[in-house]
């Protein structure tokens, strides 16, 4: 006898295996004027490693490639840059970089904000670069807060230099995160 239970015949909808809901796509904003700063952005579950990238191999100077793909954005948990303190060990100063030492060769670690927005520089708009630290070829977070919006307020930090991860941190202390809906995802309750 053969076996006649054919699969999908018997009038037994596939199972759903795609989700119905699109995914959650967020919009950051300017926190003193409401102006977007990026287009609607989908969260990674975390940073991803920075790309490995020999700069001092390179023949123009310029970025390194982002850490973060275009089109994306994730949390930052550790500490990123300025305040550093003397410590007794060395320490990250900022995720995806190395250590660093005063001028007396004391370790230093980081005191600075956490939970930045880390995003690829490319996919923001409006913003313009106030140097804030001396670097040869971008910017770097060594003096904190660098990018200006379009209204006067200091709203991110840029890390451009050839030498560093090439990421867009927006602090989370001067963006708005503004739910926005991904295309597809019209729904009638
Ligand atoms: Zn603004
Ligand atoms: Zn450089």
């Amino acid at each position: 006898m053969e076996d006649q239970r054919h699969r999908g015949e018997a009038g037994v909808p596939d199972s759903p295996m795609v989700e119905e809901t699109g995914p959650e796509m967020t919009v950051f904003a300017c926190a003193a004027c409401g102006a977007a700063l990026t287009g609607p952005l989908k969260r990674l579950p975390a940073v991803p490693e920075a790309p490995g990238y020999a700069w001092w191999e390179a023949e123009e100077m310029g970025p390194s490639p982002a850490t973060v793909p275009s089109g994306c954005y994730a949390i930052e948990t550790e500490p990123y840059g300025v305040p550093l303190v003397v410590a007794g060990a060395p320490g990250p100063v900022m995720p995806r970089h190395g250590t660093r030492c005063n001028i007396d060769g004391q370790p230093l670690v980081s005191q600075g904000p956490r939970g930045n927005i880390v995003m690829n520089p490319d996919d923001c708009r409006g913003l313009t670069t106030r140097h804030a630290s001396t670097a040869c070829c971008g910017a770097t977070p060594y003096g904190g807060l660098n990018q200006v919006c379009a209204c006067g307020t200091l709203v991110a930090t840029l890390c451009s230099d050839c030498c560093l991860p090439y990421e867009l941190h927006l602090s989370p202390d001067h963006v708005r995160a503004l739910p926005s809906r991904s295309p597809g995802s019209d729904r009638t309750a």
